[in-house]
């Protein structure tokens, strides 16, 4: 652009150059042609004068010598006007040669003198011819003197003129010369103005030209800058979004708060997409989907693993293009959708321990839902590879977010594995203790404040000990697992079986009262008399003494409930167990 700016400012300058040059050609030719015509002019007025001299002498000298030999008067007449006339013309002479060369005013002077001198004879001789000597008079004529003097005029009128006649020709030579060197400068001026004015409309257009380009490239580098800041606004709204997701993520939260969280971020994060997420509920080897986000059809079907090429490989796993692996699990679901769609499926993986799967479904670039997705589409359909950006996009974002989700689910189970390691007993899976303790408090207050009656059984297996000491202490841990697992099943999802210590369990239930408790304590005496556990090919006979109290009829308190129910117990043991007692006189026997 700057070396087109100086070539228009040189061109330009050269060309009004070369204008004003042509333009001064014409009157430097006038003033040429003009001061021709004044040199012309003076040798015209030179010749003239010459000439005149000339004839002047030679008219006086006729005049004279038609006197001289006529005697008549009359001729004397040219004589007399042609001596009149020649001092002017002398005079006119010598003004015509002021400013000539010295050798042609030498030559002029010479001139005037033998005009002189041939006057003074003219005279002489008519001066002799008027005393009447015409004798004398016809002898000077003859004599020949004034016949030289003439011809000696005559030659250096002859050298005068030829000398002008020749300043002349030179004078119409230097002009005609002049005005072809002027022809030929206005020519060459004129063309030499046409080719920098056509250098000066090629190097304009060219400008404009280039001015246009550059203004075409400003225009897509400024849209590619907008579509780069779109991107980039886009990106850091979604990693501030991923952020706030995994800060989310880190507040403590059940399984299904979870679910919910990445069920809501993941559908924000991840436009134009469904998905699903799939995790083992233990129930068999199979994923089941827990949380789904997108266009329907949701996934129904559990997952096998075997088919997942994600989660038999351990790896992220895409496929979109014909040539690649194709997971069974889309095959079974992909039935009524369009071809084209690109799967991702991301293994959920925590300190090594597989958790679920995150899977992806997405369309195409075409639906990009924000502006920076469609300039990055745009820009990378141009260059080609639009499908791997986008596609890398999503599964960088995908990992990042399954990455998070798996470290949750995993502190999520972790963290259940603690609190039931921390209430629950391990050897019958029955709540221990401190639990009982907890929740007693907890839904004996409930109780109160509802005005809701609540029941407590005790129930102490009998001669527990000797089942250790006849079968062996894994025996008995086998019996009380048993029994636990028995006392458990025969309760309601409210109710709250715990292992109290020892062989001595504690059953809370809540909104039931003691007539319905004790009902259900017999139940469960009989539940536990049927128990099959068998040591060594031999049966293990279980029955246990069960106390029942309920509040707010026996106690109305913890710890005057539990001792009510206590109390029962030792009863029932006192009364020869294998049987359900309720606190104070309401014992029901066996
Ligand atoms: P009673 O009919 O009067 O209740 O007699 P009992 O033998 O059941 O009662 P006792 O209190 O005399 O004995 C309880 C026994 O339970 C003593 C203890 O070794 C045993 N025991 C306590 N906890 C466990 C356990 O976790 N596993 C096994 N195998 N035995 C246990
Ligand atoms: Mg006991
Ligand atoms: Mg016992």
């Amino acid at each position: 652009m700057k070396i087109a700016a100086a070539r228009l400012r040189y061109g330009g300058l050269i060309a009004a150059a070369v204008m004003a040059l042509t333009a001064a050609v014409p009157p430097l030719a006038l003033r040429w042609v003009d001061q021709a015509r004044q040199e012309r002019e003076q040798s015209v007025a030179r010749l003239t004068a010459v000439h005149r001299v000339h004839e002047l002498l030679t008219e006086a000298e006729s005049g004279q010598r038609g006197y001289i030999i006529t005697g008549q008067e009359p001729f004397l007449l040219p004589y007399h006007a042609a001596l009149a006339e020649l001092p002017a013309q002398e005079q006119r002479l010598l003004q015509a040669y002021a400013d000539a060369s010295a050798a042609e005013r030498a030559q002029v002077r010479e001139l005037l003198a033998r005009a002189a001198r041939k006057q003074e004879m003219l005279a002489a001789a008519l001066a002799l011819r008027q005393q009447g000597d015409f004798a004398a008079a016809q002898a000077m004529l003859a004599s020949g003197e004034g016949r030289r003097q003439m011809e000696a005029v005559s030659a250096l009128v002859n050298t005068l003129d030829s000398g002008e006649r020749g300043a002349l020709d030179r004078l119409e030579d230097s002009l005609r010369s002049k005005i072809w060197r002027a022809m030929a400068f206005s020519l060459a001026s004129t063309v030499l103005t046409l080719v920098l004015l056509v250098y000066l409309a090629r190097t304009i257009l060219r400008t404009i030209r280039d001015r246009e380009q550059a203004a075409q490239v400003a225009q897509r580098t400024s849209r590619q800058l907008q579509a780069g800041v779109a991107a980039l606004r886009h990106r850091n709204e979604q990693i501030s979004l991923l952020g706030e997701m995994s800060r989310t993520l880190h507040t403590e939260m059940t399984l299904d708060e979870v679910l919910e969280v990445t069920r809501l971020y993941a559908a924000r994060l991840l436009p134009g997409t469904a998905g699903a997420l799939y995790l083992a509920d233990g129930r068999d080897a199979a994923l089941h989907c827990a949380a789904a986000w997108g266009p329907p059809p949701a996934p129904g079907a559990p997952l096998e693993p075997a088919d997942c090429w994600g989660l038999r490989r351990g790896v992220v796993h895409r496929c979109g293009q014909s040539h690649d692996l194709r997971c069974r699990h889309i095959d079974a679901a992909a039935q009524a959708r369009p071809a084209g769609e690109t799967h991702i499926c991301l293994p959920l993986t925590a300190y090594g321990e597989r958790l679920g799967l995150l899977h992806l479904r997405a369309s195409a670039p075409a639906d990009a839902v924000t502006p920076a997705d469609a300039c990055a589409a745009a820009d990378a359909a141009a260059a080609g590879d639009w499908r791997d950006d986008w596609c890398d996009d999503l599964r960088s974002m995908a990992e990042a977010i399954a990455e998070q989700v798996a470290l949750t689910l995993s502190n999520v189970r972790l963290r259940h594995v603690l609190r039931e390691q921390s209430i629950r007993d391990a050897l019958t899976g029955l709540h221990n203790r401190r639990y009982m303790e907890d929740t007693l408090a907890r839904e004996l207050a409930r109780a109160q404040r509802n005005g809701t009656p609540l029941s407590l059984i005790v129930a102490d297996l009998d001669h527990f000990k000797q089942i250790n000491d006849t079968h062996g202490h894994p025996a008995g841990d086998a019996v009380l697992a048993a029994a636990g697992q028995e006392l458990q099943r025969h309760l309601r999802a409210s109710d709250v079986a715990c292992r109290y210590g020892g062989e001595e369990f504690v059953l809370i239930l809540p909104d039931c009262d003691k007539p319905a408790a004790l009902a259900k304590a017999q139940h469960l005496r009989d539940a536990l008399r049927t128990l099959h556990v068998v040591e060594d090919g031999q049966r293990i006979p279980v029955t246990a003494s069960f106390g029942v109290a309920a509040c707010p009829r026996d106690a109305d308190s913890l710890r005057t409930l539990m001792d009510a129910a206590d109390r029962a117990v030792y009863r029932a043991k006192r009364e020869g167990r294998d049987r359900v007692v309720a606190a104070e006189a309401d014992a029901m026997a066996a």
